[in-house]
C-alpha cells in the first residue's frame, strides 16, 4: 500500500494567537488555491486531486497557546493541528509541562517529539522520548518522533549509528499495532534552519537505513507502512525533489512552514 505523504510544519516558538490565526487565514487561502474543487477526503485532514485521489495529509503544529486560534481558523479545511511536546505523566508537579489528556482536549492530533532543539536545550534523551511518545499513544495523539545526527557525527561517519540508536530507543517497546500511528522524522541537526539541505541522495540514504532499522523492530509490514518524514531547510524549492525519493514520505518544515505561500507550494509538491 502507498504511503500517503505528510507534509508537517514546526511554527517553533513562533506567532502569537492573532498572528497564528491571520498566517491559517492565509494557509487556507492558498490551499483552496492548490485544492480548487474543495474537496477534502474521507477526514478534513487529506487533501484529494481532482480526480479523488488522496495526495497528501497536512499539519501545522503553532505554539501550544496559538492552537485553539489555529484551529478555529482551519475548521473544515484540510489541515490538522498538532503540538510541540508533551509530558510522560498523567498529572504531577511537572512545572511547564503538559499532559496527553490536556493536550486532547485542545484538541490537537499530533505531537511532535524528540525535536533536536528540545534535545540540545532542554534535555531531551532518547530515554525521554520514548516515555513521552508512549504517552502520545496511550492518549491517541500521534507521535512524530525526531531523529537526527549532528554535523560533527555525519563528519566522523556517525549518522547511521546515531539514527539508529535514537530510533531504537525512542520507539523502544512499542508494538506493530502501535506503529501505525507513528511518524518517524529524519531531521539532520546541521541542515536545521541553517538553509543546508540535505541532497536528495544523502537523505533517502539515511531514509532507506532507518527502514531497515524499522523491518528489523516491528517486521516488513510496518516498515513499509511507516511514514518517514524529512526535515532540515525543506522550501518550495527543493521539495519536489526530495519528495520524490522513494523512502521520502513528506516533510517536517520550520521555516517555510511560516510563509503560507511557501508552504503550500510544498503541500503541492508532495502530489
Ligand atoms: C524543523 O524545525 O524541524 C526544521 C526542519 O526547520 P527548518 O525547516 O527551518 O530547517
Amino acid at each position: 500500500m502507498a504511503r500517503r505523504k505528510l507534509i508537517a510544519g514546526n511554527w517553533k516558538m513562533n506567532k502569537t494567537a492573532a498572528e497564528g490565526a491571520a498566517l491559517a487565514k492565509e494557509l487556507k487561502a492558498a490551499m483552496v488555491a492548490i485544492n480548487p474543487n474543495g474537496v477534502c477526503g474521507e477526514s478534513i485532514s487529506q487533501i484529494r486531486d481532482a480526480e479523488g485521489t488522496h495526495t497528501a495529509e497536512v499539519l501545522v503544529c503553532p505554539p501550544i497557546t496559538t492552537v485553539p486560534a489555529v484551529v478555529v481558523e482551519l475548521e473544515g479545511t484540510c489541515c490538522q493541528v498538532g503540538a510541540q511536546n508533551i509530558h510522560w505523566a498523567d498529572n504531577g508537579a511537572f512545572t511547564g509541562e503538559l499532559s496527553g489528556a490536556m493536550l486532547k482536549e485542545i484538541p490537537v492530533s499530533y505531537v511532535l517529539i524528540g525535536h533536536s532543539e528540545r534535545r540540545q536545550y532542554f534535555g531531551e534523551t532518547d530515554e525521554t522520548v520514548n516515555k513521552r511518545t508512549k504517552a502520545a499513544l496511550k492518549y491517541g495523539i500521534k507521535p512524530v518522533v525526531c531523529v537526527g545526527e549532528l554535523l560533527a557525527e555525519r563528519e566522523a561517519g556517525q549518522t547511521n549509528a546515531v539514527c539508529e540508536r535514537q530510533t531504537r530507543a525512542g520507539l523502544a517497546g512499542l508494538t506493530a499495532e502501535e506503529m501505525k500511528n507513528v511518524v518517524v522524522a529524519y531531521e539532520p541537526v546541521w541542515a536545521i534552519g541553517t538553509g543546508k539541505v540535505a541532497s536528495n541522495e544523502q537523505a533517502q540514504e539515511v531514509h532507506a537505513f532507518l527502514r531497515g532499522i524499522l523491518k528489523s523492530l516491528f517486521g516488513a509490514e510496518t516498515a513499509e507502512a511507516t511514514r518517514i518524514l524529512y526535515g532540515g531547510s525543506m522550501n518550495a524549492a527543493n521539495a519536489a525533489g526530495l519528495l520524490a525519493q522513494p523512502d521520502i514520505d513528506g516533510g517536517l518544515i520550520g521555516g517555510a512552514s511560516l510563509k503560507a505561500a511557501d508552504f503550500a507550494a510544498i503541500v503541492s509538491a508532495a502530489k
